[in-house]
């Protein structure tokens, strides 16, 4: 489904040269639940964004479904993003945008909006009564589902989790976990998932990647009874 072949990226800052991921070979099943894990500025952001498109490999190629995303033009880079869902460890959210309106926005870039799909994933959410709600008016957990729900209202293929559940404590960050790993049941989303939280990827995912400046480490299957609790 996606794979990294040789990916390597270099930043440069103040004149100097930051090499933020360095050879990266990887290969990402469809359907599976994918962990990053690695410390502050091992290179997890900058993998996940090079997945749709935010940014772009210095060296080597990444292929999503087989296809190399430098080699596509803009019409298809679209496309690629428009089966790819991202959440974010801050919600991203529009703070002067009701919980609907947040929800509908892909649906309204598109020029698609259906009022019956945002109802179908709020209630997904489980956050139906709180349409109307803005998200100043929404506990961190909440708001988490919601950028959740914004996410998967194109029905993406593949969900990039960028430190989801890191803003959140302990029954907000369990519910979020619960809520991904029913996606991932439900419709077979592909997911990968960068945390610096190792119990996240233990408890959520298939198999995970370690990060160290910019280098996988190594890549690791994880026990099924550790995943269930
Ligand atoms: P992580 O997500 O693991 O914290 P990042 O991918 O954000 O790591 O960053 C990896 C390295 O690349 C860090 O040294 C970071 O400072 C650097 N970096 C990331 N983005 C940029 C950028 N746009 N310009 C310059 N350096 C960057
Ligand atoms: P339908 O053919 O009626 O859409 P599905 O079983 O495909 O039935 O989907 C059931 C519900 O889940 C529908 O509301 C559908 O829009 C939604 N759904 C299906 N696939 C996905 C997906 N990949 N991501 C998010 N929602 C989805």
């Amino acid at each position: 489904m996606i794979t990294f072949e040789h990916v390597s990226k270099n930043y440069s800052h103040n004149g100097s040269i930051i090499k933020a991921l360095d050879n990266v070979e990887l290969k990402i099943n469809e359907q599976e639940v994918f962990g990053v894990i690695g410390e502050s500025g091992s290179g997890k952001s900058t993998l996940l964004r090079m997945i749709n498109t935010l940014e772009y490999p210095s060296e080597g190629q990444v292929k999503v479904a087989g296809v190399d995303l430098m080699q596509r033009n803009e019409t298809e880079q679209r496309q690629n993003r428009k089966q790819i869902g991202m959440i974010f460890q801050q919600f991203n959210l529009l703070y002067n945008q009701t919980v609907k309106e947040n929800i509908g926005l892909p649906l309204h870039l598109n020029k698609s909006y259906d009022q019956k799909r945002v109802e179908e994933v709020l209630n997904f959410v489980r956050l139906g009564e709180k349409g109307m709600h803005y998200p100043s008016q929404l506990s961190g957990g909440e708001k988490q589902r919601v950028g959740i729900a914004r996410a998967l209202i194109t029905q993406p293929k593949i969900l990039l989790c960028d430190e989801p559940t890191s803003a959140l404590d302990g029954q907000n960050a369990y519910d979020v976990m619960e809520l991904l790993r029913k996606i991932n049941r439900t419709f077979g989303t592909t997911m990968v998932i960068v945390s610096h939280e190792l119990n996240l990827i233990k408890q959520l995912c298939d198999r995970t990647a370690i990060l160290e400046n910019g280098k996988v480490l190594e890549t690791l299957a994880i026990q099924k009874e550790q995943q269930q609790q």
